[in-house]
């Protein structure tokens, strides 16, 4: 695996089946077994109802962009090399949002409503980061 320069997520006890699940190309989301809701991102208690009676689920992966933008150009970074990408937010079908990359696509293609799936990017031995892909129906 080359070197991965770019920087890394910091992983919390809470967060570490999220990141688990992910190298196991699975999407872990959390869920309140006291209220119900269905929670990302990884926290250590209910947002709505602060139970720490938490549950990770296995999400379907699959979503809709709700919004994103194109970056064509900035300042010198770790991400030079990816230009132009696309950082969206993401409707995940469960009712939760995440923010992603949108890939597999070019960038001017992207367009809000679009339905997206989640792909593993494994990035070093320790991540992979969920990213999502569009679904060609
Ligand atoms: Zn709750």
């Amino acid at each position: 695996m080359k070197e991965y320069k770019k920087p890394l997520p910091q992983i919390t006890p809470w967060s570490r089946p999220f990141w688990d699940g992910c190298k196991r190309e699975q999407f872990l989301i959390q869920k309140c077994q006291d209220c119900q809701k269905v929670i990302f991102y990884p926290k250590m208690f209910c947002p709505d109802c602060l139970s720490s009676n938490l549950e990770w689920i296995k999400a379907s992966g699959k979503g809709r962009v709700y919004s994103y933008m194109v970056v064509y150009s900035y300042q010198p970074t770790e991400f030079e090399e990816d230009l132009p990408y696309v950082v969206a937010i993401i409707d995940l079908e469960e009712g939760v949002r995440m923010m992603s990359n949108i890939i597999g696509c070019n960038p001017e293609d992207v367009h809000c409503d679009m339905n997206v799936e989640v792909i593993f990017d494994h990035i070093t031995d320790e991540f992979s980061l969920p990213k999502f892909k569009p679904i060609i129906s």
